[in-house]
């Protein structure tokens, strides 16, 4: 059998960036160091920071001194300013590409734009990028919610950063067609772009896909639909040890996709275990 990897596999830069930040204030901190929920979507990282001395909070309410690091996906400007008064020292690891998601979302919500998230309601980056857009706010995360929801004559889009090219272009298409005014920003991050292409690609030409990432990531499960969209069987998998070599019988071609928050050993290891059943 041969195993095929994606050469974007591994941590992207926002992520990247994140993480140091974490271990070193982690290093240097004198007092309690936190994230309000997971740093990133990847759960062996995330234990290794909790090892590192990084607890994970989900309410401000369980501390009362220390440093808040805001995880990649940014943190609603509200609980920012929440964090500030409680007088927290705070690492702001916003990956800049979400940040200037942020900055566009307030922009269209000054111009009189009733701002437009295309992402997923739930997501904390979406959360995040909702504190900034105003009160006529509206999420879609596919075009058939355009149907149930209010929107007006002006629209401003933005896209959470790993939204698919086809998502966010089948909704633009639609939105276009009924407003009056509309000013779209694609703020879908080239890395994200540029690994599901790839992953897509490869997934075309192989007989199986293998995903390696958080069940909880967003990214992750898009790439694991934009394979199973081609019809190739494909599993997501967090570590090595959830491989079942019954899925590859009659299989001669594997290709190896990773999330943007899925570390290179994570990934050489999955490598391994494959090469091992060829
Ligand atoms: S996928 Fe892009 S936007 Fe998201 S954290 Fe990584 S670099 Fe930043």
């Amino acid at each position: 059998m041969g195993v095929t990897v994606i050469k974007e596999a591994g941590l992207c830069f926002g992520v990247k960036r994140a993480t140091q930040l974490a271990f070193i204030a982690a290093a240097n901190q004198s007092g309690p160091v936190f994230t309000l929920g997971p740093l990133i979507h990847n759960p062996q990282v995330v234990a290794e920071l909790i090892q590192a001395g990084v607890t994970v909070i989900s309410d401000l309410k369980q501390v009362e001194q220390g440093t808040l690091i805001v995880r990649s996906h940014g943190l609603h400007p509200k609980i920012l300013e929440q964090a500030r008064r409680m007088g927290l020292n705070i690492v702001d690891a916003t990956c800049p590409f979400v940040k200037k998601v942020q900055r566009y979302a307030a922009a269209l919500r000054e111009e009189g734009y009733q701002v437009v998230i295309i992402g997923d309601e739930d997501h904390p980056e979406v959360q995040g990028i909702k504190g900034c857009s105003g009160n006529e706010i509206v999420v879609l995360g596919d075009e058939k919610e355009i149907q149930q929801v209010d929107l007006g004559k002006k629209l401003g889009i933005v896209a959470q950063t790993t939204q698919s090219d086809k998502n966010f272009s089948a909704i633009v298409g639609k939105l276009a067609g009924s407003a009056q005014e509309i000013k779209i920003y694609n703020t879908i991050c080239k890395a994200t772009s540029i690994r599901q292409k790839a992953t897509l690609g490869l997934a075309q030409q192989v007989d199986i896909m293998i995903v390696v990432g958080g069940r909880n990531s967003a990214n992750t499960n898009r790439l694991v639909q934009l394979c199973r969209q081609v019809e190739t069987p494909t599993y997501l998998v967090e570590i090595a040890g959830e491989i079942d070599p019954h899925w590859f019988k009659g299989k001669h071609k594997i290709g190896v996709s990773a999330g943007a928050s899925t570390p290179h050993r994570i990934i050489s290891q999955v490598v391994e275990r494959l090469r091992a059943f060829s």
